[in-house]
């Protein structure tokens, strides 16, 4: 089950600069609010990055079907902690939404990453 976090509670960490900052963290589970501006992103802005890629490819003349869109969206909401924003990074969510898509859609990383 995911955890729904709450906190009430802060502490000391380093951030990405490693400079301390209080950081909140969760009463129930521990975890530790990532409170940097590299701030993770809802599913739905994933989904709508696919569309965006879609028309993009479908204009080369590749066409990503809807199967494979749903195999997509279904891998990436499998994929534990991808959509809590509590914790997760922009920047680990793109890592994470490049490799599955790379899997289904014969595409340059460079050119999923430009439609993110
Ligand atoms: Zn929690």
């Amino acid at each position: 089950m995911l955890c729904d976090h709450e906190a009430n509670k802060k502490d000391w960490a380093p951030m990405q600069n490693g400079i301390l900052k209080l950081h909140p963290y969760c009463n129930k589970c521990g975890t530790m609010k990532n409170v940097s501006s590299d701030k993770g992103k809802k599913i739905s802005y994933f989904v709508a990055s696919l569309s965006k890629l879609r028309k993009i490819l479908e204009k080369k003349g590749y066409k990503i079907s809807d199967a494979q869109i749903r195999l997509i969206v279904k891998e990436l909401s499998k994929v534990e902690g991808f959509e809590d924003t509590w914790w997760i990074t922009f920047s680990k969510q793109k890592e994470i939404f490049i490799s599955i898509v790379g899997k289904y859609v014969r595409v340059s990383r460079d050119v999923i990453e430009s439609i993110l």
